[in-house]
């Protein structure tokens, strides 16, 4: 404990009777017949602890002074609580006030914010329900990522975040630059910008995925994972997209896509329960306020298998159905958000796991079949998002590999270090990428994925 008390969470799981110490913000003040009635939170839990200060105890001129937002210790009895809900309450014997929050000018006053208006005051939502619980959740999912990797043996593994290397095109990438924008050095012959005296002597970027290197640690430590912060420069103005992401990629060795496919899926499950156990109330919460099918689509993968389809069959399907398509369905190419969504929604009613894309919208590094048109890559749909995870086995075999570089217009040099792994001692290995917003859309019902991330950055946009 770093400080005498105990949170909210702890002082409401205590038995009634003895004296304690709560630190908070008010959230709501309510005064009846001299008696007044506060909220507490510290953020430790969904509920907030009521504090009631009867007539007499506080002195009127300081109890002016307690309103919404303000903060305090308050010191007093744990009591048994007459209110529905909640087992105990405090009755105060003194309050210290920290801070004041003006009620005219204090943005958190009223309920029924929009998640616009909250999104500008982003330094002051994360006191709102909502966003306690959505950041509550977070937490809780990040831990439960790294608590299965870890049961499961799974290094974890440090990507670095400044690349020189594009390498695999996953999306438009953020130049990094010491060099003088308005007065750029240039080469001679070509007028071209000469990196040569910029930071790393070339052109340096943020990273879009961690996958490759990630490549390279499980060539020598077999199960591995990075979880971090990606970046994408795609100038796409949508509820499923930010410039700032963090992405989890595992990378195991001495395994096919069905192994691939297995650990998905036993991650998915087991991420998902660990949040519904840990997060109860807030989960409750999403379900209640936010999105009344937030409990059956989480408990719905939790206990189902998930379906397997070849995109191929997955097209068929597509082709059949009678629905009016934005995108036309057409073999060759990719599924957009719709056809994923009825897939999972409508026709297999869980999630489900499409494998064996055309090779020409997938990567150079998935792995070829020997059908010679489709490569060994997989995509997880789950109802209400669509795609959740994407990811392959990869090519293994140095000649495929260079013909596939070759194929896509790739610099062989480019990739040294990548076809090194396949010249030495190269396995069979496959992978997948998660977007950690995602996945915590998926959690909490929340419908733009700016309110799933503390401080959202997408175009135009990175304040706080
Ligand atoms: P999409 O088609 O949705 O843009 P993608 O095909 O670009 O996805 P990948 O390159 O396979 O996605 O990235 C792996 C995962 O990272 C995706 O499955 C998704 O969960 C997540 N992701 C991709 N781009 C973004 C983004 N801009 N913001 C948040 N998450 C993203
Ligand atoms: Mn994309």
């Amino acid at each position: 404990m770093i400080r005498p008390g105990g949170t909210v969470r702890e002082l409401l799981n205590q038995i009634p009777g003895q004296n304690a110490t709560v630190h908070g913000w008010v959230k709501t003040r309510r005064d009846s017949k001299g008696i007044h009635f506060l909220h507490i939170s510290d953020g430790s839990c969904f509920s907030d602890l009521q504090v009631v200060v009867e007539e007499g105890i506080v002195p009127e001129e300081q109890m002016r002074s307690i309103t919404t937002g303000s903060s305090v210790r308050v010191d007093g009895e744990l009591v048994e609580s007459p209110a529905a809900g909640q087992k105990v309450e405090m009755k105060a014997h003194s309050i210290h006030l920290y801070g004041t929050a003006d009620p005219v000018s204090y943005p958190l006053q009223k309920k029924g914010h929009t998640m616009e208006f909250l999104r500008e005051i982003a330094h002051l939502r994360p006191r709102s329900n909502t966003f306690g619980s959505v950041f509550r959740v977070r937490n809780a999912l990040a831990h439960a990522i790294h608590t299965f990797f870890q049961n499961e043996g799974f290094l974890y593994v440090h990507t670095p975040i400044l690349t020189a290397s594009d390498c695999e095109g996953a999306g438009a990438m953020f130049g990094v630059t010491t060099l003088d924008l308005m007065n750029l050095p240039r080469e001679k012959q070509s007028g071209k910008i000469d990196y040569s005296s910029d930071f790393f002597a070339k052109p340096a970027f943020l990273t879009v995925s961690g996958q490759l290197e990630a490549e390279i640690f499980a060539m020598a430590f077999t199960n591995v994972y990075t979880f971090g912060p990606t970046f994408r420069a795609e100038n796409s103005n949508t509820p499923r997209h930010l410039a700032e992401f963090w992405m989890i990629e595992p990378e195991i060795a001495f395994a096919d896509l069905k192994d691939d496919m297995e650990l998905a899926e036993r991650f998915l499950k087991f991420v998902i329960n660990e949040v519904m156990n840990r997060c109860e109330d807030d989960i409750a919460f999403f379900d209640k306020r936010i999105d009344n099918t937030v409990l059956s689509t989480l408990n719905n993968v939790v206990s189902s298998d998930f379906e397997h389809v070849t995109y191929t069959e997955a097209v068929n399907i597509l082709e059949k159905s009678d629905k009016d398509w934005e995108f036309p369905v057409k073999w060759g190419s990719d599924l957009q958000s719709e056809h994923e969504r009825y897939l999972t929604e409508d026709v297999f009613k869980k999630p489900v796991i499409v494998t064996d894309y055309p090779k020409e919208i997938k990567a150079f590094y998935m792995r070829a079949n020997d059908d010679g048109k489709t490569v060994r890559a997989m995509d997880v749909l789950a109802p209400r998002i669509g795609e959740i995870i994407g990811g392959s086995q990869r090519e293994e075999r140095l000649d495929v590999l260079k013909t596939r570089l070759a194929e896509q217009g790739l610099e062989e040099s480019a990739y040294w270090w990548y076809l090194d792994l396949r010249r030495f001692g190269t396995v069979p290995h496959a992978g997948f990428g998660l977007g950690f917003e995602r996945l915590m859309l998926y959690l909490t019902g929340m419908k733009n994925i700016r309110d799933v991330i503390p401080f959202p950055r997408t175009p135009g946009s990175a304040d706080f």
